[in-house]
């Protein structure tokens, strides 16, 4: 792929404390862009100062939300050099939810050479410090000046990066959730495997409800029965009910989560395999009530793992002592992220 560059003439000065610095909240210098239209395919592949992007007042992204993104991170090895974290899954991903979404997919091994390319151009700007790390954030959008509903011709896929801090300076700290009763997230046949806008816009309600009554996230059932557990804001759940690990299968309403899907390759490799399954939000309360519920944990890559410390649901807290699964899991994970432990699954890629 030719990349044209244009090297930024005003570097900004990085922050000197990432424990700090908000979760995406500071850019790098540099964002890479690419454009999309029938007769051309994918060209125009450049890497430009970061900054704001020209888009028409009538552009589709605006008025119907012709929008898909990703999330993944770079990481800062021992050694000094710099590694990303499974990229061809959130290629796949991202294909997966564009293609939902009538927007083009891309080769994923350009899609992954184009993260490597700008992390490369800004790998100065990858965190040492412990915990921190660089997130990667593409994008991709139509841009036809059209309110007509057809489909789209003209997109532009984009990657901007952020350095972020340790979510949790302090070790894992468990938080309670709210099990949310009127809005539901996604349907099947919706959108809910799709990593795209919308799926936020909608979910953005119950999240500020939640938060606003001290509770970190709401934990979505599902949007056909409303029956059934599924995710937690942006993150998936897993829970060890009866000394078994279970997670909430892809039923097309959840997320695929790589995270996800790592952590169950994992346990999987220890023994300990992980059943997805649909799982009852009744039979969930139950078993927490009954003491059989000794693990429960968010999952997702801003995090890693979050421990759940309880579920409240109408008047009452569902509270779980969790047991130390999180924390060997999280261990796990980050080892390999951080280069601390040997890559034995293969999933990171080498940048530079
Ligand atoms: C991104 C996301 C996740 C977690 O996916 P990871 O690939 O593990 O980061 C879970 N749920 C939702 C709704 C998401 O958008």
């Amino acid at each position: 792929m030719d990349v044209r560059f244009e090297k930024t003439t005003a570097p900004k000065v990085k922050p000197q404390d990432m424990s700090k610095v908000p979760f995406g909240s500071v850019f790098t210098d540099h964002m890479f862009m690419m454009d999309h239209d029938p007769e051309n395919g994918w060209h125009n592949a450049r890497i430009v100062p970061y900054g704001p992007i020209p888009v028409m007042a009538g552009a589709t992204v605006f008025h119907y939300a012709a929008e898909v993104f990703e999330g993944l991170k770079a990481y800062r090895k021992p050694d000094g050099s710099v590694q990303i974290f499974r990229p061809e899954e959130n290629a796949k991903r991202m294909n997966n939810s564009a293609e939902r979404m009538a927007l083009p997919t891309m080769d994923v091994d350009m899609m992954v050479e184009a993260m490597v390319k700008l992390v490369e151009v800004e790998k100065d700007w990858v965190p040492t410090d412990p915990g921190t790390s660089l997130y990667i954030r593409p994008f991709l959008y139509a841009n036809d000046e059209d309110l007509s509903l057809h489909p789209y011709t003209k997109s532009t896929f984009v990657i901007i990066l952020s350095p972020v801090g340790p979510y949790f300076p302090d070790g894992l700290k468990p938080v309670p959730l709210l099990v949310e009763e009127e809005d539901v997230r996604a349907v099947r046949g919706g959108t809910g495997y799709a990593k795209c806008g919308g799926n936020y816009a909608g979910a953005m309600r119950a999240g500020a409800r939640a938060e606003a009554k001290g509770y970190s996230q709401v934990l979505w059932i599902d949007g056909v029965e409303r029956k059934y557990v599924e995710e937690a804001g942006g993150m998936n759940v897993m829970f060890r009910i009866d000394g078994k690990m279970v997670t909430p299968e892809l039923n097309g309403s959840v997320l695929p989560g790589i995270t996800r899907k790592s952590a169950i390759e994992i346990f999987e490799d220890w023994g300990d395999p992980v059943e997805e399954k649909a799982i009852p939000l009744d039979e969930l309360l139950a078993a927490i009530k009954e003491g059989r519920v000794s693990d429960a944990f968010m999952i997702g890559t801003a995090a890693v793992i979050c421990p759940i410390s309880g579920l409240a649901y109408g008047d009452d807290l569902y509270e779980i002592n969790n047991g130390d699964t999180a924390q060997k899991i999280y261990d796990a994970i980050t080892d390999i992220q951080w280069g601390r432990a040997e890559d034995k699954y293969g999933w990171c890629v080498q940048v530079g």
